[in-house]
Formats: C-alpha cells, structure tokens, sequence
C-alpha cells in the first residue's frame, strides 16, 4: 500500500511512525528513571459540602516533578504510564502515599471521620492479579480507616471483563471503601452497565459545569445526573467549580457536593493541612 505511494510516501510514513514510537520511549525512560528517583507528588484537592460550605474530604492528584521541567501535570504522562504498565507501580505509590498522608491527619486529629479521601484508580490496576490484596495490605500496614478511602474509577472500567470489576469492586467495598464513577456522563458505558457497578457517588464531569449557566442543555444534563443521584441513592460531587454563578445554580438543583477552583485549586498535602485546620 505504502510503495504505491512512492519512496517520498513510505519514508514520511516510517518517519512519523519512528517520532510516535521515539517520543513514547523516551517518556517510558524518563518515566521510569521517574520511579527510581522518586519524582512523583502528591497534591490534594478538597470536596466541599454544598450545603454548609464546609470541607467534605479531598481528591489525591498526581504530578511529577522533573528536575529540569519542573511541575508536570499528569495528562501528560498518565496515558504513558498505562500504555506501559508502569501504572501498577505508580498507581501502586499513589495509594500507599495517599494513605500515609491520611493516616497522619487522623493522628493529628484534623480529619473527620466523615471525609473522604479520593484516590483515582486505573482501570488497569484492576487487571493486576494481586490489585486487592495489595491495596489490603496498605491498608492495614497504615492502619487508616477504610471507610475513608473512596477510589474514582471511570466509566471505561467497563471495556475490561466487567464481572472481575465488579467482583474486585465488591471485595474492597466489604474492606469499607467506597468507589465514585469519575467524569460522569462522558465515558463509553451505557447506563445499563453502570447500574451494575457497586458505586456510591457520581463526579460530575466538568465540561458539563463549565457551560451550565449559559447553556440549557448543560444545565438540564446535570440536572438530570443529580436527580438521577438521587433516585438511586448515590451521593454527587460536580467537579470544575469555577464561580459563584455555577456553585449557586448547582445549590439551586440540590447538588450536595462539589470541587473546584473556585473554593481551592490542588495544592501540597501541607497546603490541603491548612484548610483543615482552617475547618
Ligand atoms: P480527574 O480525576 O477528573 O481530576 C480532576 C482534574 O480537574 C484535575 O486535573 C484537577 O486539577 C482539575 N480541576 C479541579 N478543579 C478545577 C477547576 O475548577 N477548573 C479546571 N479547569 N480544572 C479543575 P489534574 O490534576 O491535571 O488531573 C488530570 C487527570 O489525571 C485526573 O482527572 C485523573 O484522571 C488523572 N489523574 C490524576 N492523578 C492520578 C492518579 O494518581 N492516578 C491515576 N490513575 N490518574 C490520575
Ligand atoms: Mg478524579
Ligand atoms: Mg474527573
Ligand atoms: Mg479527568
């Protein structure tokens, strides 16, 4: 196919291909030099109880920080990390630092019992044959409450063998922590599926926040989610709060939770301790 194009064509073509293939190794590289040298942080950005305007728990965010690049946001590198597997070790570290964190908040008495502490999930970590009992062991070596602990997953959990998901979903719901479908309304998944999870909260994706008070339709789709929510007795967050406008139109539809710029951007988990000593 390519050698009808002539040489110019196929050349382009291995040329391209090579700058993908080159560019993807190199973040590998760098990405694992990464691990080794631990460059990953942990950012922590905090939920907000609608209702009473108070802290409600935080969502864990990674970053990496490069010597030589600085803060890099993990758009840029998540993907690779999935494409490559190194997201087990990641993702692995992420939970095991995240819990750390948490239980030093419990021990210096500043983290209520009913917050929530959000660790985004994979949804390939839970392909990881041993994903369960590992999570049970930081668990327990941290001695952190369960109840806690609420992992994000996204609706595309669904593109893998759905029954282990949801097997693997029940066994650390009986651990006590709680799972939230991340990005809600965007994902490949059908309803139908979704009702199969065991999930307890619904994050409102924010391209639906974004435009709500000046486009109906967005507004009537998170309407929708919110009242759905609550039919089916799950708790909402609407994620990428920005203004006063969004936060008083999601008050008005009954959203119970939110996050966002709005009330704080991601900062250090020293950073997130100040808001809850502030609490
Ligand atoms: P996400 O889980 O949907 O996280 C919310 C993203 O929205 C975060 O981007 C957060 O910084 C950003 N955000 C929060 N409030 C606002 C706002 O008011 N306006 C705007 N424009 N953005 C807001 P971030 O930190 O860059 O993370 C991007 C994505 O990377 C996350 O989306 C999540 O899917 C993924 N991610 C982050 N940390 C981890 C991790 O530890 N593990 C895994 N597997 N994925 C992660
Ligand atoms: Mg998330
Ligand atoms: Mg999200
Ligand atoms: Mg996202």
């Amino acid at each position: 196919h390519a050698k009808a194009q002539g040489r110019n064509g196929i050349a382009f073509y291995k040329q391209g291909m090579s700058d993908a293939v080159s560019r993807q190794l190199k973040l590998e590289v760098a990405l694992r030099k990464a691990i080794e040298e631990r460059q990953f942080r942990l950012y922590y950005q905090a939920q907000v109880n609608i209702g009473n305007g108070q802290v409600s728990g935080a969502e864990v965010l990674i970053r990496w920080n490069h010597p030589e690049l600085g803060i890099i946001a993990p758009d840029e590198f998540i993907s690779v990390l999935e494409s490559s597997a190194l997201i087990s070790i990641v993702g692995q570290w992420v939970f095991e630092t995240a819990c750390y964190q948490l239980a030093q908040w419990v021990a210096d008495g500043i983290w209520k019992d009913d917050y929530h502490l959000c660790i985004n999930i994979s949804p390939r970590q839970f392909r990881d044959t041993d994903f369960t009992a590992g999570i049970e062991r930081v668990v327990k070596k941290t001695g952190v409450p369960a109840h806690c602990l609420e992992m994000e997953i996204t609706e595309n959990i669904v593109i893998y063998d759905l029954d282990k998901a949801i097997e693997i979903m029940r066994d650390l719901h009986g651990l006590g922590i709680r799972f939230s479908i991340d990005d809600f309304g965007t994902g490949y998944s059908s309803l139908r599926y979704i009702k199969r999870l065991p999930v307890n909260v619904l994050k409102i994706d924010r391209t639906f926040i974004q435009d709500m008070c000046t486009e109906k339709d967005d507004a009537s789709i998170v309407d929708t989610i919110i009242a759905m929510a609550r039919h089916m007795g799950l708790d909402v967050v609407a994620e990428g709060v920005e203004t006063q406008d969004q936060l008083e139109l999601l008050k008005s539809l009954g959203c119970p939770n939110y996050q966002g710029y709005y009330f704080s951007p991601p900062g250090t988990a020293d950073e997130f301790k100040q808001l809850l000593l502030a609490a």
